[in-house]
């Protein structure tokens, strides 16, 4: 069993380390790649990956990157220069920190582009067209980054119900700068169908979480039907999206996702998949391995 997707520099993963990955292994669990996403939570990431490896083995694999939504949340304030410039600083100090510690790193992630959170903002059109494009930027420096060193990566690609330019600008971006020499994971895709075909032609896996065991994850569901055994990874993406017998329980105080939480996600997959779930995780351990071990 692993959680290919998680951020365990984020509370509150970061306080309950010890109980939660006993917790995993207890249940049979092995590896969790942890996801960096701003250079804010990049030493935290390495010191709470360093406390549980100590602790517990070689479970915690470490992947590093900027999310798509922190240029947003870092330069849309003070105008239009603002986005552009302080986005070239930000990546250039991003490549730094890869540069020196990229030695201790299995993956890189989480990247992509979020043609989402931008319409949600009260953000204006000229803003979203220069975010746009300093997303696909700090894409590229990713897609090239992994492909000079030869490292998967994980991916975020996140757009409106119904839209798929998102999806289609990042398989283009891999399409011209992997040079079929990238792979890695599409993580918890909730876009429209076509686009799935298109993502496993270019190779990757796609990652899925607790979105399929909620009432309102018919969408994702379908995906899961598409994506043959081999392709199929599976994440919690913790601490967000607790599982769906968590979120429902009215006696449950703190609800997060954890790595635990895989087992219940394998078990309604391998329902879909019509399949054991002791097949099913075995197959997805042989996935996580050849893409990220
Ligand atoms: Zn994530």
């Amino acid at each position: 069993m692993h959680d290919s997707h998680i951020h365990l520099a984020l509370k509150p993963l970061k306080d309950n380390w010890e109980r939660d990955t006993q917790e995993f292994i207890n249940m049979g669990g092995k590896k969790i790649l942890t996801q960096g996403t701003d250079i804010e939570d990049f030493n935290d990431t390495f010191q709470i990956a360093e406390k549980i490896n100590k602790k517990f083995g070689d479970i915690v694999d470490i992947a590093l990157g900027i999310h798509p939504t922190v240029f947003q949340r870092n330069f849309c304030k003070n105008g239009y220069d603002d986005i552009f410039n302080g986005s070239k600083k930000f990546l250039s100090h991003f490549i730094k920190i890869f540069e020196q510690e990229k030695d201790k790193l299995t993956a890189i992630g989480e990247t992509g582009l979020d043609y989402f959170e931008m319409y949600n903002s009260g953000i204006n059109d000229k803003q979203i067209e220069a975010l746009k494009e300093v997303q696909k930027e700090s894409f590229r420096v990713h897609l090239q980054l992994a492909k000079t060193n030869n490292l998967p990566l994980s991916i975020h690609a996140r757009e409106l119900s119904g839209k798929t330019d998102c999806i289609k600008d990042a398989l283009s971006l891999i399409a011209k700068n992997g040079n079929g020499l990238i792979n890695g994971s599409f993580h918890s895709y909730t876009g429209e169908i076509p686009p799935v075909s298109d993502i496993l032609d270019l190779g990757f896996c796609i990652g899925f979480n607790a979105i399929i065991t909620y009432p309102s994850g018919e969408n994702v569901r379908e995906v899961l039907k598409k994506v043959p055994e081999d392709k199929i990874l599976f994440e919690t993406d913790g601490p967000f999206l607790t599982v769906q017998s968590v979120r429902r329980d009215k006696k449950a105080l703190i609800k997060y996702g954890r790595s635990s939480q895989i087992k219940e996600i394998i078990r309604v997959a391998a329902e879909i998949k019509n399949m054991s779930a002791q097949k099913l995780e075995s197959i997805a351990d042989d996935n996580y391995q050849r893409v990220f071990g």
